[in-house]
């Protein structure tokens, strides 16, 4: 099942894929229990949104040995987190914008997991059986910033900065998922679950034993390497099998 959220004229809905252009709307997240309306949009004509809506965005760095790496950095013995904001999230086909105080913003295609049930201090089965679907996400990053600050808040969180989507697919086998990322329609980057240094099961025990994870939060898991930079007028796509394809523009 796929799961989308698009603006209606009476406001921001959640929806499901029904058809191949049938979108159903629910009365809520479906995380939160939405059910169906009974009333439809169309897929092609929507416009989409991020759909996602997460009180946080916990992700976690140098989780691709050969990207850690690509940046001259060891693979950590402990899961690598970092935040970003929820005002960083950008719905598919909106604009990147390349903020003033960079020269180098990079792509980070990488594989987004949605929390469907409360997790707090669990072990890594119940935490897999916690999730509610898979989406697309581009970690951007301001490179520059990153490498000259210890923290990584101010390279990761400019608005505009987590580009989410298009849909959260649910039913995905999660030990099979895997991310591309191409710029202008030439790949960058693509990996797998199997290369993780820290599996999702692991990764979300560990976190779910810092903050509580509540329904609808989002965890981006790392990106493969091949990272690079962004440009004005580029076109960048992150795919994840089942997911769908995540386009946004760059200026
Ligand atoms: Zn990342």
């Amino acid at each position: 099942m796929r799961f989308y959220r698009v603006e209606q004229p009476n406001g921001p809905r959640f929806a499901r894929a029904t058809g191949d252009d049938v979108l159903e709307l629910l009365d809520a997240a479906p995380w939160s229990g939405g059910r169906p309306t009974g009333e439809h949009c169309s897929l092609s004509t929507a416009q989409l949104l991020t759909p996602v809506t997460p009180s946080k965005i916990v992700c976690v760095g140098r989780n691709y040995r050969a990207h850690a790496k690509e940046l001259g950095n060891e693979v950590p013995a402990e899961p690598l987190l970092f935040l970003k904001p929820p005002s960083a999230l950008l719905p598919p086909g909106a604009a990147i914008r390349l903020p003033p105080e960079s020269q180098r913003v990079e792509h980070e295609g990488e594989i987004g997991v949605v929390i469907g049930t409360r997790l707090h201090n669990v072990d890594a089965q119940e935490a897999v059986r916690s999730v509610f679907g898979i989406t697309a996400v581009n970690d951007v990053t301001a490179r520059d910033i990153q490498k000259r600050e210890v923290q990584f808040t101010r390279a990761k969180s400019f608005d505009t900065f987590c580009p989410v989507g298009p849909c959260v697919a649910t039913g995905l086998a999660l030990e099979q998922l895997s991310v591309r990322c191409s710029v202008n329609g030439q790949l960058r980057q693509h990996g797998n679950v199997e290369q993780m240094v820290f599996g999702i099961g692991a990764l979300l025990s560990f976190i779910s034993r810092i903050m509580t994870l509540e329904p609808g939060d989002l965890i981006s898991t790392g990106t493969p390497e091949g990272v690079g930079p962004l440009l004005q007028g580029d076109k960048v796509e992150v795919e994840v099998v089942g997911v769908g394809v995540l386009t946004n523009g760059v200026r």
